[in-house]
């Protein structure tokens, strides 16, 4: 019998910050490749991938261009997170350029199921727009985006942070849930009941790693302002 063909190891890019990059990292190191993977440097004590790592910007489009080419990557992979769109956009710029092939895996959306009471918006600005006065939001976005929700102070927050604020939020009436989300709905309801939690708002990001909230979400048919990918 013959033995199915090892590719050849190659040097590959894989611009991470997400679960399913950290998987694909482990996988291609396997397969005998040598990975690097990328990492923003938004968390403060990020799980790091099997390989090599580094961390920070490159200073835009060109900058990772640079550093493909500098570094002599063969090939790069855009394993980022769904909505970070910014890196998504520069790392076509950055193989149009270097001329190193690109490969992006994106995650798919989550559907909506029996039970899950929904309501799509298509912008942040929207979501806070659509709660109701009086309500208790559990906030479950990252940091950078809950500007959006400030001015509905006729509401109190529950935000999940991963990392401690470093300033008080802006928030009249607010409450940091510090910790990365459970992987277990009766933990993740368990939360919302804790916190008398009306109202949840996420986006739809996609994966298993913040599913539970959506099942949590569904068990307690908690309303779920959800905000989707253009
Ligand atoms: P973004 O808005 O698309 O990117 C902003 C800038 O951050 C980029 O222009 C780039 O700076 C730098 N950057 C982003 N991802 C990078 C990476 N993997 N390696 C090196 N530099 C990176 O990104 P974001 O939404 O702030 O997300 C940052 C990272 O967190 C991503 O890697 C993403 O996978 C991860 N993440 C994001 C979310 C989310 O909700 N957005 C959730 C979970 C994980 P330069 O222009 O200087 O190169």
């Amino acid at each position: 019998m013959r033995s199915k063909a090892k590719a050849k190891p190659q040097k590959i890019l894989i611009l991470g910050g997400t679960a399913e990059a950290r998987t694909l990292a482990a996988e291609l190191m396997a397969q005998g490749h040598a990975v690097t993977t990328s990492l923003a440097g938004r968390t403060v004590d990020p799980i790091l991938p099997e390989g090599a790592v580094r961390i920070g910007g490159f200073g835009g489009a060109d900058g990772l261009a640079a550093y493909l080419r500098d570094e002599g990557f063969e090939r790069m992979i855009d394993a980022t997170h769904p909505f970070a769109r910014r890196i998504s956009e520069n790392a076509i710029k950055a193989a149009a350029i270097s001329g190193v092939p690109l490969e992006q895996r994106l995650r798919p959306r989550w559907q909506k199921l029996p039970g899950d009471r929904w309501r799509s918006v298509t912008s942040l600005d929207a979501a806070a727009d659509a709660l109701s006065s009086g309500s208790t939001v559990f906030l479950a976005l990252g940091r950078q985006y809950l500007d959006a929700f400030v001015s509905r102070s006729d509401c109190r927050f529950i935000i999940r942070m991963v990392d401690p604020p470093e300033t008080r939020l802006a928030f009249p009436d607010h409450l940091p849930v510090l910790g990365k989300p459970s992987s277990d709905p009766d933990r993740e309801a368990d939360l919302f009941t804790a916190h008398g939690v009306t109202h949840l708002v996420c986006r739809n990001s996609g994966g298993p790693a913040g599913y539970a909230k959506i099942i949590a979400a569904r068990k307690l048919a908690l309303p779920v302002i959800m905000v989707e990918r253009d």
